[in-house]
């Protein structure tokens, strides 16, 4: 039935793993994925989370399915996160607000609803570059792209020119895809006033801004600094759909935890809004699953569970900063790089984008074992005290 199925491109990510697993040197290193390590290279799971598991394990709860919308006590713990705790919106009880299976299963409900409510020949305005999945996630959902400048690539730095007047450019009313923290893959975000500018365009242009936070916490260790953008945008009464991950925040990745809302006028349209939301999740997934949601409500509803965690993610975000400061001094001090290497530290989250060209990120595969994707962006997670100068030494000798 399926010979005229075509062999599908390898995820162009997975592909620099399996190359990384078949290396056999013992001083490889891996900077392509996007998921933290501890400063042994080990995958980390929090203590806050342990402890979570732990408490949910001795309360024999049921496996009952929970509701198409997922739990109710995750669902207002995670808007309250986002939007903080004395947003308007929230405490008029008009978000509608859905569990759903982390970031990408978040933005997926999102495009789906916009693409039901506001047509399929919606545009969906996403930074060049972005995330791939954004991409591959809206053309899925049946929605078109088109891209705005973001990058600008001989400084490592934001275009805001070509940002502004790229939106400018949109038709009103379009929607508009912002990251908003530690944008991927560059790690470059905009400054608060830069923020200011892109807000009062889009105010002007009646879009529609649809936040991606996939790293609220984990960018600068505060929650409340993070959400900077997404709270500026909703303090000002703008359209919001946001897609939120617990992925690298609480260290959630495999359990799928994330939450979708839409900001409504008010109560009324706010049922309305989610009556909808229900019916375009049914057909999808049935209902979300409940172990992550366990634990991230736990997590943010135990007052000393969050304090705990609020300590561990600065940690996160602490060692990453760290790492950063390492790498280009070691660069500029040790090896007396003549380049500019200010944006590994200017840029934050998880992604550097180093400037690498593609055949430089062959040489450091082929002649040092340091594995990244092709565009030159390093997870900076894969970064730690013990590889840092080998990494420092390795980018100067392909950029020399
Ligand atoms: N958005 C962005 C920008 C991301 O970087 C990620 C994680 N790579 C996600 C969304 C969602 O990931 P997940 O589905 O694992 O939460």
């Amino acid at each position: 039935a399926w010979a005229n199925v075509p062999m599908g491109p390898p995820d162009p990510i997975l592909g620099v793993v399996e190359a990384f697993k078949k290396d056999t040197s013992d001083i490889k290193v891996n900077l392509s994925v996007g998921a933290y390590r501890d400063d042994s290279g080990k995958p980390r799971v929090l203590d806050c989370v342990r402890k979570a598991e732990d408490f949910i394990i001795s309360q024999r709860l049921d496996k009952e399915y929970i509701p198409i919308i997922g739990l109710d006590s995750f669902n207002q713990a995670a808007i309250k996160f986002a939007y903080g705790e004395n947003s308007a919106p929230l405490k008029e009880n008009r978000i509608a607000v859905a569990q759903s299976l982390s970031g990408t299963g978040s933005l997926r409900v999102a495009a789906s609803y916009i693409q039901r409510f506001m047509g399929s020949n919606t545009t969906i305005l996403v930074p060049k570059p972005t995330w791939g999945n954004h991409l591959s996630v809206f053309h899925d959902a049946g929605l078109k792209t088109t891209d705005y400048r973001y990058l600008n690539k001989s400084t490592n730095s934001l275009d805001i020119q070509g940002f502004l007047s790229d939106i400018e450019a949109a038709p009103n009313g379009s929607v508009i895809l912002l990251h908003g923290c530690a944008h991927n893959p560059t790690g470059v975000d905009p400054s608060p006033e830069q923020w200011k500018q892109i807000m009062e365009v889009s105010q002007r242009k009646k879009f529609v801004n649809f936040f991606d936070v996939a790293y609220q916490g984990f960018a600068s260790g505060d929650p409340h600094k993070d959400a900077y953008s997404l709270r500026l945008f909703t303090d000002n009464n703008l359209p919001i759909i946001l897609a939120q991950s617990f992925a690298k925040n609480m260290g959630l990745y495999g359990e799928r935890i994330g939450a979708v809302s839409i900001v409504c006028n008010d109560v009324e349209e706010k049922n309305r809004v989610l009556s909808q939301m229900k019916i375009l999740i049914r057909p999808l997934y049935s209902s979300p699953p409940i172990s992550g949601a366990r634990i991230a409500e736990r997590i943010f509803n135990d007052p000393s569970l969050n304090k705990e965690w609020l300590t561990e993610l600065k940690g996160m975000a602490d060692r990453i900063i760290e790492m950063r400061s390492l790498l280009k001094s070691h660069l500029v001090n040790d090896f007396n790089s003549k380049l500019n290497w200010d944006h590994i530290t200017s840029q934050i989250g998880m992604f550097c984008f180093t400037g690498m060209t593609p055949e430089q990120v062959v040489r450091l595969r082929d002649e040092f074992h340091i594995y990244l994707t092709s565009n030159g962006r390093i997870s900076v997670a894969g970064v730690n005290s013990k590889n840092v100068r080998y990494i420092a030494e390795s980018f100067h000798k392909v950029t020399q």
